[in-house]
């Protein structure tokens, strides 16, 4: 095989006993904790296989999580952490990766970059760790219960996943299988590997208790969600073209407006601005304002989606209904869609643009203008 491997250990019991099941199978932001953190590893192309290791009760509960993934069979785990990681690498001995990454299944939020970091290191150390220093002020009971502060310079905090060449880190293993180490790099340091430290990630956060696992939550974004509304109409006046969600549409008349009119792209903008709070177009960009003669609407659009952003928010999805009898929307749907996707730097997938007549009803049904209706979602953290 060659390559990287990522070995995740998941063989942890917990507490098992009329509890409810180990904290790696609970869902985290509607996906299991186990297989967060498996993804992290499986979809990366430097990443040549994905070895897991689990808890001997918990084949059922592996697959239904695993589902669909790409994945080496799954290894029971032993009596301690170091045993699980052992019997990992026994299985992994079969497949000669170069090195491999060995990562705690509770640690389901690792970084994209932080994987890489570790990967980078490995080709100049036999082994790679991500260490965070230690910001809080420590402090130690004595014996006597009174206490001492304890000097912090030079300490350090070891995050997963640790890198290892492969060879040394399964000789290291074998070697000190009878002992209890904490950590990987604890064999690696009593087995005299060079050891290069990498920067870990607060995000990295190990759950153990409830509220890592609500602070992960948090970190997954579980932040608030907003809608917002928006409405517009402009009226039919000389003209060859309209604009309509950015795009230009040639056309018996045209629109009447301040700016260019675009209908569609106010009423998304007043969407977007009504979501997050932030008043309505005609309050950021006054009609009465020279500057905005003859502008394009995307400017408007463009604007409100800054907002968001700044607001450390971001756009969901956004639905936009024109309203008309003519012209014909439908075959400019596709570059509508697009066309908002790229004002607001958001996915097509993420934005819709329909039509409908008024069955020759209202103003719209008379042909006197155009109307449109737009909804935005946002979150904010
Ligand atoms: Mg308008």
């Amino acid at each position: 095989m060659g390559g990287t491997a990522a070995l995740i250990v998941a063989g942890g019991r917990g507490t098992r006993v009329g509890g409810p099941v180990p904290k790696q199978y609970r869902t985290l932001g509607g996906k299991a904790i186990l297989r967060r953190a498996i993804e992290a590893f499986a979809a990366r192309p430097d990443i040549a296989a994905v070895q897991v290791v689990i808890g001997e009760d918990d084949h059922s509960r592996y697959s239904e999580i695993a589902a669909g993934l790409n994945l080496l069979p799954p290894v029971a785990g032993g009596d301690t952490r170091q045993h699980s990681v052992l019997h990992g690498l026994q299985a992994l001995t079969a497949h000669r990766p170069d090195s491999v990454l060995i990562h705690d299944a509770a640690r389901p939020l690792v970084s994209q970059a932080l994987i890489g970091r570790v990967i980078a290191a490995l080709k100049d150390c036999e082994a790679a760790v991500p260490l965070l220093p230690v910001a809080d002020t420590l402090k130690k009971k004595k014996t006597d219960g009174r206490w001492e502060t304890v000097p912090r310079d030079g300490l350090h905090r070891a995050q997963t996943p640790q890198g290892f060449h492969f060879e040394p880190i399964v000789d290291a293993h074998r070697k000190f299988a009878g002992k209890n180490m904490t950590d990987d790099m604890a064999l690696a340091e009593a087995y005299g590997l060079t050891i290069a430290a990498v920067a870990g990630e607060d995000s990295n956060l190990k759950i153990t208790t409830e509220e890592d696992f609500r602070l992960a939550e948090k970190l997954l974004g579980g932040g608030e969600v907003r809608t917002g509304m928006g409405f517009d109409a402009h009226r039919f006046a000389a003209g060859d073209h309209v604009w309509l969600c950015g795009v230009k549409i040639a056309h018996a008349q045209g629109l009447e407006g301040h700016s260019d009119a675009d209908a569609g792209l106010h009423a998304l903008t007043d969407a977007l601005l009504g979501a997050i709070g932030a008043g309505d177009i005609g309050m950021h960009f006054p009609p009465m304002d020279a500057k905005w003669r003859g502008a394009q609407s995307s400017v408007f659009l463009e604007y409100a989606a800054r907002l968001v952003r700044e607001m450390r928010g971001a756009i969901v999805n956004c639905d936009v209904t024109l309203i008309c009898e003519r012209p014909k929307i439908a075959p400019h749907v596709p570059a509508m869609r697009a066309r908002i996707a790229e004002i607001l730097g958001i996915d097509p997938a993420r934005v819709s643009v329909k039509a409908t007549t008024t069955e020759g009803m209202g103003f719209t049904g008379r042909g006197e203008g155009i109307a449109a209706q737009a909804i935005a979602t946002v979150t904010l953290p």
